[in-house]
């Protein structure tokens, strides 16, 4: 397993919900300050159990940070290098919206001169029916104008699209994804709409106010997409990330790699030290216990070695590949002739090809990777 620790912290706070949005966030805004102390009691609390780790990134989600004040945030900046070794980190991350970026002529400065070295905005569409159907907070006008903003202070941004909306024809998803290109954003995911449970969109759907794209749709686009991207000289590294060389996120590639990572803030994930354990998923329960000077874990829990293996096939097929050498001194199984009849379709339909050492999916094979992964995963035993 590879050795870079990367730090997650979760701002849960939203101006409202998007009706597609399944993360944990919160609309209320008084609880900034206390949610900021807690993560910074939260960092303090758990310093002793990394103070032999120097880690090497740092990635800010949410929610929304760039909705909090930057006193807060910097607050919690502060605590990072008063409690943790951040002295190497060599990719900083804050996620933020567009509108955020619009009304605060100093945050993206801000943001700079406090270290935070990437910025992953989550524009979504450069159409204003799309950003509309999703009940985004900004317009195109505003997603331009950011980009701008941003644009004076970072070389390194990351966009947000998402395709295969009922609102959005070929045409009008080419036209997003063409102007990031034209617009030099070196680091573009791209992920299809999911009707997740629990979310407005699925209600919808259920009650037949709206109908999904056909998969066969949504392929095409995915397609479009990436067959785009790829021409225009950026690598596809990850089902759903395409960047230019050099602006990989280093902070997920760590995640694919099936690396550790400690998670601070209401409901952030955790793995590490072959455990893996994620932050109370309510904000009042995470508060009263950091007010108590407790971990706020929930679902702590040692891997099991077939929960190792299903979490690293899924994580390397999704991404670079499986190494079939690591595989074997990982799992004390042979890859290739475990799995040998379903490589064998994968690799005769394209699905996955052999490259210097790794079976890796195509883009046939990443169509239609939760598919393929869950086939092989099955196979585990
Ligand atoms: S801004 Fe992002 S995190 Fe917040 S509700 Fe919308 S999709 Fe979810």
């Amino acid at each position: 397993m590879n050795k870079n620790t990367g730090i997650y912290i979760h701002i849960p706070f939203c101006r409202r919900k998007c009706n597609y949005c399944d993360f944990y966030v919160i609309t209320n805004k008084t609880l900034i300050s206390r949610v900021t102390q807690n993560i910074i009691n939260e960092i303090r609390l758990a310093s002793e159990n990394y103070s032999n780790i120097t880690f090497k990134t740092i990635y800010i989600g949410g929610g929304t940070p760039s909705i909090i004040p930057f006193k807060e945030l910097e607050k919690i900046i502060d605590s990072l290098h008063k409690y943790l070794d951040i002295s190497e980190i060599d990719e900083f991350t804050i996620e933020v919206n567009p509108e955020d970026i619009c009304e605060d002529k100093d945050l993206i400065r801000n943001y700079a001169e406090s270290g935070i070295n990437r910025i992953s905005l989550g524009i979504q569409s450069l159409n204003n029916s799309d950003l509309k159907f999703l009940s985004r907070e900004h317009d195109r006008r505003q997603a331009l104008k950011s980009i701008e903003k941003c644009k004076k202070y970072y070389n390194n941004i990351s966009t947000d699209i998402i395709y295969s909306l009922p609102t959005q024809n070929d045409r009008s998803i080419t036209y997003s994804v063409k102007k990031m290109v034209e617009l030099k954003i070196p680091h573009i995911s791209a992920y299809t709409l999911t009707y997740e449970p629990e979310t407005i969109i699925y209600k919808k759907l259920i009650q037949k106010k709206l109908s999904m794209k056909p998969d066969s749709k949504a392929a095409k686009q995915y397609f479009l997409i990436s067959d785009f991207l790829i021409e225009c000289g950026y690598q596809h590294y990850e089902v759903s990330n395409y960047s230019i060389p050099g602006y990989q996120s280093k902070h997920n590639l760590n995640y694919w790699d099936n690396g550790e990572y400690i998670g601070f803030g209401p409901s952030a994930h955790s793995h590490f030290g072959g455990k893996r354990w994620n932050n109370h998923k309510n904000t009042a329960r995470y508060n009263i216990e950091l007010q108590e000077n407790k971990s706020p874990y929930e679902n702590f829990h040692t891997l099991s070695k077939t929960e190792r293996e299903t979490e690293y096939i899924m994580l390397k097929l999704r991404s670079g590949g499986i190494d079939t050498e690591e595989y074997c001194v990982e799992f004390r199984k042979d890859f290739e002739n475990h799995y040998k009849s379903y490589i064998k379709v994968l690799t005769e339909n394209s699905y996955a090809r052999y490259e210097k050492g790794r079976f890796r999916l195509t883009l046939k094979g990443y169509s239609i990777a939760d598919e393929i992964i869950l086939n092989f995963t099955s196979k585990i035993y």
